[in-house]
């Protein structure tokens, strides 16, 4: 079977150096909070380009965390995809805030000229995801937070490494989130995640918030979270790190080849790039009418392929309090129907794409 993603090749890659820093984590006799996690942070905010960089539990938590350290609660509004993991929608919610969704474009994310008619006067933050790898059109998501003096946090949790224009994601807004799970572009092999800020006030109250509400150990200053990095994978992590811009450059070979390999079939819309971005490739997602006919040959050739996401998050069922209906985003919705994606990892063989390839053109030859 090829996969849809494997990490386990990532790993493999850099098993040398993973299973010493590991050895090396466990005879330091410090498993949380330690020297790792400092150099992590300051790692990524290196590349990132950002002031600060704080290490949490998990994507869903560096959300979280970000929309209470700016002081979004119950009676805010904020303005997001609803074509995206679930999560980007929980930690809006999760804070007593309100999601409130825009339709996405052909890029699959937010459609810029879409979100100035949702804002209003409860709007507090516009999140915007970069779904897939790529960065969303944030010009305009820029002028409107300056116009409407509106927080812009970045669900970066499928974009380690992307860049718009000469800025790295994560550097886009006030702050963004990044996800450590096993099939990110950059990964540990458990859960992880990572706050980007400029705003070093934001980050001393995320620090805070990431140890029960607490700068002073014993000493409490508002009721926080205990989410944060092990060791162990803030070392996996800073073994790992060295190679993502090369992973990621890896990624888009197999991208670009997909779309030569694949470009004369007219039942199939292939993914494409916005000016000035470097998609980094988490998921190479197609778009066709025939997308059940297709997973269904795929799979029967050994050939795994996902659906991401099968249903968008207006018409989900823990969402029906917010009186969304079929029909409200049409574009997510389409998508939902028509959208699949093909295996792409590092070190995913040449021999392997050759196959998905083949299978994919003789699907067409067969039934199209
Ligand atoms: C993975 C992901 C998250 C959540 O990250 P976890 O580390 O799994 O909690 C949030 N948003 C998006 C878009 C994601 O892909």
């Amino acid at each position: 079977m090829i996969p849809i993603s494997n990490p386990q090749r990532q790993f493999n890659a850099l098993k040398k150096e993973i299973t010493q820093a590991i050895h090396n984590v466990l005879n330091s006799g410090q498993y949380i909070m330690g020297e790792h996690v400092k150099r992590l942070e300051k790692e990524v905010a290196q590349m990132i380009g950002t002031k600060e960089a704080i290490a949490v539990g998990n994507g869903t938590d560096a959300l979280v965390l970000t929309l209470e350290a700016l002081g979004i609660t119950k009676g805010d509004e904020v303005i997001t995809s609803p074509f995206t993991f679930f999560a980007t929608a929980e930690a809006i919610a999760q804070v007593g805030a309100t999601p409130v969704f825009v339709d996405i474009n052909e890029t699959f994310n937010l459609d810029p000229e879409k979100i100035e008619p949702a804002i209003t006067e409860k709007t507090k933050a516009i999140m915007p995801v970069h779904l897939f790898g790529q960065p969303a059109e944030m010009k305009t998501i820029q002028q409107l937070a300056d116009v409407y003096d509106l927080y812009i946090v970045e669900d970066a949790c499928q974009a380690f490494g992307a860049f718009l224009d000469n800025t790295r994601v994560g550097a886009l807004g006030d702050a963004a989130c990044f996800s450590f799970f096993p099939t990110k572009n950059l990964s540990t092999f458990g859960d992880g995640g990572m706050i980007t800020t400029n705003d070093e006030q934001l980050a001393n109250r995320l620090r805070s918030l990431r140890t029960h509400g607490s700068q002073i150990k014993y000493f409490h200053d508002e009721i926080g979270y205990n989410s944060r990095l092990d060791e162990i994978h803030a070392a996996v992590l800073l073994e790992a790190i060295q190679k993502i811009d090369l992973w990621n450059e890896e990624r888009r070979r197999i991208a670009k080849i997909y779309k030569e390999k694949l470009r004369d079939l007219d039942f199939i819309k292939l993914p494409k790039e916005i000016d000035g971005a470097y998609h980094v490739y988490h998921l190479f997602t197609i778009v066709t009418e025939k997308r059940d006919d297709l997973m269904n040959y795929l799979i029967n050739q050994q050939i795994q392929t996902g659906i991401y996401y099968p249903q968008p998050l207006h018409l989900q069922k823990a969402l029906n309090h917010l009186n969304y209906k079929n029909g409200n985003f049409p574009n997510a919705e389409n998508y939902a129907n028509k959208s699949l994606a093909l295996p792409i990892f590092t070190y995913l063989t040449e021999t392997e794409q050759t196959k998905v390839i083949m299978a994919i053109r003789n699907f067409a030859g067969d039934t199209v």
